[in-house]
């Protein structure tokens, strides 16, 4: 009898060190999704979303933990060091898991090998944007002010490398002018400042600046895609309005730290999934302009090999423009 228990046991030892019993019970306990930004901001608004949906197919809260500061570096740092184990999830964009490993020499990680792929998430274009008394309508007036006021205006970033210095530097490209940024936390705080008029002038996500703009506490004069957004059918192309060729686009993604088992990631993406599939996710995502990557790229080897492509896209121009931070 003895000898049976004992064998017993050990089956079920193995059954539970093994990866399909692991994914069956995981998750056990809350999962917290990491947010490199403050709340209230795009980054935030799409993690919530997300994670509310994912909370519900997993049986468990996603929670949320914004962990904010030098455009999202912290908060990656904190999801690479943390145990494997599929309860750290890290969300992040195109800044801060790709340009952001050419910005920060001394991160002291690797984007791209000490973080596993879980799915890749919607992407969404930005807005250029000012302060509602601004003296002009249109770009190409925008344009025209900002050249003659440049030294004296202040644009809102989430940093150096976030998606709103991005957007910043491909308009200092297209325009000819050279902005002066104010760092924030994330751009949900850099939007209050714009409403308040305490800054001039930001290019953030539709998902973060739309409600503003409909709300008219903001003017918006372009949408930096080839094509105007079904959600803001009234906002020009940058093609239309005079920056021809000024896309952005920022896109987003889940990763958990190297060596989560693959049965877990796997349970990670089919919730993810099943949350990019809700209908009323899709709605609350398309009203912000957000679009959703079709079933066949939101596999965790579709996103390694995005992520990858993005990274040998940016970082060679990155490094080529020289902007870095020791
Ligand atoms: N995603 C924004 C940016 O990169 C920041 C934020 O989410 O608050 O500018």
């Amino acid at each position: 009898m003895r000898r049976l228990l004992a064998a017993l046991g050990a089956v079920v030892v193995s059954l539970l060190s093994s990866p399909i019993a692991f994914s069956q019970t995981f998750p056990t306990k809350p999962v917290t999704m990491v947010v490199p930004f403050a709340a209230g901001g795009p980054t935030d608004a799409l993690a919530r979303i997300i994670a509310e949906s994912m909370s519900r197919h997993l049986g468990q809260t996603v929670v949320i933990d914004n962990t904010t500061g030098a455009a999202g570096t912290i908060a990656v740092g904190k999801v690479v060091r943390a145990p494997n184990d599929g309860y750290t999830v890290s969300i992040g964009h195109v800044g801060t898991h790709v340009v952001n490993g050419a910005i920060y020499p001394k991160l002291g990680f690797d984007l791209l090998s000490d973080l596993e792929p879980v799915i890749l998430l919607p992407s969404n274009p930005q807005l250029i944007l000012s302060k509602n008394d601004v003296p002009a309508k249109t770009l190409a007036e925008f344009v025209a002010y900002v050249k003659a006021n440049q030294a004296k205006l202040s644009a809102g970033n989430a940093g150096l490398g976030s998606g709103s210095h991005i957007g910043g530097m491909a308009f200092e490209k297209a325009a000819g002018v050279k902005l002066q940024y104010v760092p924030y936390r994330g751009t949900g705080p850099a939007m209050q400042d714009l409403i308040s008029g305490q800054i001039d002038l930001m290019i953030d996500q539709t998902s973060n600046a739309l409600p503003q703009v409909r709300a008219g506490k903001v003017r918006a004069y372009a949408i930096t895609a080839p094509a105007r957004s079904a959600a803001a059918p009234d906002i020009p192309t940058v093609d239309e309005a005079g920056l021809p060729g000024m896309y952005v686009t920022i896109w987003h993604g889940l990763w958990v730290p190297k060596g989560t088992p693959a049965a877990v990631i796997a349970r990670l993406n089919a919730a993810a999934n099943a949350a990019l599939d809700d209908p009323a996710v899709r709605k609350r995502l398309a009203d912000l302009g957000q679009d959703i990557p079709p079933a066949d790229q939101r596999s965790p080897a579709a996103l390694r090999a995005f992520h990858k492509a993005e990274a040998d896209k940016w970082w060679p121009l990155i490094k080529a423009a020289g902007v870095k931070i020791e």
